[in-house]
């Protein structure tokens, strides 16, 4: 029987939706709770996350839960920013949350880790608390997510999520403003960053690998309607299936921006403010032990195949520390209509699924 009902935890959680860096009230009510059910808490790591400790007498490897916290911003028609918990990752915190209060007495070697991130949407969480150290010790690594109808069906587990590299990038065109009826002495910025579109879309790749990029955000205002703006701004979204791709792929963005952007005389300024998140890499005995796990817990039929696409700030763990194991789960919760979609639902009776899956792999190693 379950010390904490998941369901009722993602309820309360579902309610606070906060922004990246900004869970101080999840991650709150989530140290309370770890520090209720006995573990050693640490609040504030990497900011707003929340790491939960426990021991075995005997020695053992230290094997590390992790969830998300944030929730993403939406526009309401006035123009403010609403958060909304459209990516699940008040599931995942619920789900862990109740792992943990299923694992603390049983614990019998080795040491369990509870990581609560910040910030997964935004590239930021991972990074921060990895600079808090939190990996430093960490011989194993587990984390999940709920999967939408797309990806595989609802009730059934795929062992991996086999994630993409991702990035943004945010580019500053400058340019030259001028007046409207002389517009050969300025540089317009509007038309650079529509350049700057369509040299985008341009871009091809091997198309046997998955791979995309796109302009998500684009602006270009003037003052008034008779002057040549003079700055300019866009966000791209770029992905690939491999780290290698992923790099091939960049360059030829970084070629496409520049040059469209100097073909009329504007400067484009290139920045990555989350970095580069790098695809899935995984360790595949530890992976098969997971299916091996979703088959024992939910039976035969329950295991799907891995599912791919998306992004993940976890990988980077596994990137500043190659021989950590590292495995990352996916659970068929029937989001819909899909992940990031503001009105994002999901069956929440699929829950105690992801649960039973990470208290099973922990106990194969602490137990
Ligand atoms: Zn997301
Ligand atoms: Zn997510």
């Amino acid at each position: 029987m379950s010390k904490l009902d998941v369901v009722e935890i993602w309820k309360e959680l579902h309610r606070m939706p906060e922004p990246g860096m900004n869970e101080f009230k999840t991650g709150e009510f989530l140290a309370d709770a770890l520090e209720k059910l006995g573990y050693e808490v640490t609040r504030g790591v990497g900011k707003t996350g929340v790491v939960g400790v426990v021991r075995g007498k005997e020695p053992g490897p230290v094997v590390m839960l992790r969830a998300d916290m944030d929730a993403l911003p939406f526009k309401n028609e006035d123009g403010s920013i609403e958060y909304v918990h459209a990516c699940g990752h008040d599931s995942h915190s619920a789900m862990v949350l109740t792992a943990a209060a299923e694992l603390v007495d049983k614990v019998k070697k080795g040491t369990l880790k509870i990581l609560f991130q910040p910030a997964e949407e935004t590239l930021e969480g991972a990074l921060a608390v990895m600079k808090d150290g939190v990996i430093d010790d960490v011989d194993i690594a587990l984390g999940l997510h709920v999967r939408p109808v797309q990806d595989i069906p609802a009730g059934t587990c795929c062992a991996a999520v086999r994630h993409s590299a991702s990035t943004f990038l945010c580019v500053e065109i400058e340019g030259k403003s001028a007046h409207a009826a002389r517009p050969h002495l300025g540089v317009n910025c509007a038309e650079a960053a529509a350049l700057i579109t369509n040299a985008i879309c341009a871009i091809k790749m091997n198309p046997a690998l998955t791979w995309s990029c796109k302009v998500t955000s684009i602006s270009a205002v003037s003052s008034a309607s008779n002057i040549i703006p003079d700055r300019g701004e866009l966000v791209l979204d770029v992905r690939a299936q491999t780290n290698e791709l992923m790099d091939e792929l960049l360059e030829k963005v970084r070629r496409a921006i520049e040059g469209a952007a100097s073909s009329i005389g504007a400067k484009a300024i290139i920045k990555f403010p989350g970095g580069v998140i790098p695809a899935a890499i995984y360790d595949e005995d530890l992976v098969a032990e997971v299916a091996q796990t979703i088959k024992e817990e939910l039976g035969a039929d329950k295991l799907a195949p891995d599912c791919g696409g998306g992004g993940e700030d976890f990988h980077y763990f596994k990137q500043a520390k190659p021989n950590m194991k590292a495995a990352y789960f996916g659970l068929g919760a029937g989001c819909t209509p899909g992940l990031h979609a503001r009105n994002m639902t999901f069956d929440t009776a699929q829950l105690s699924k992801g649960v039973k899956v990470l208290v099973a792999m922990a106990l194969k190693k602490l137990g």
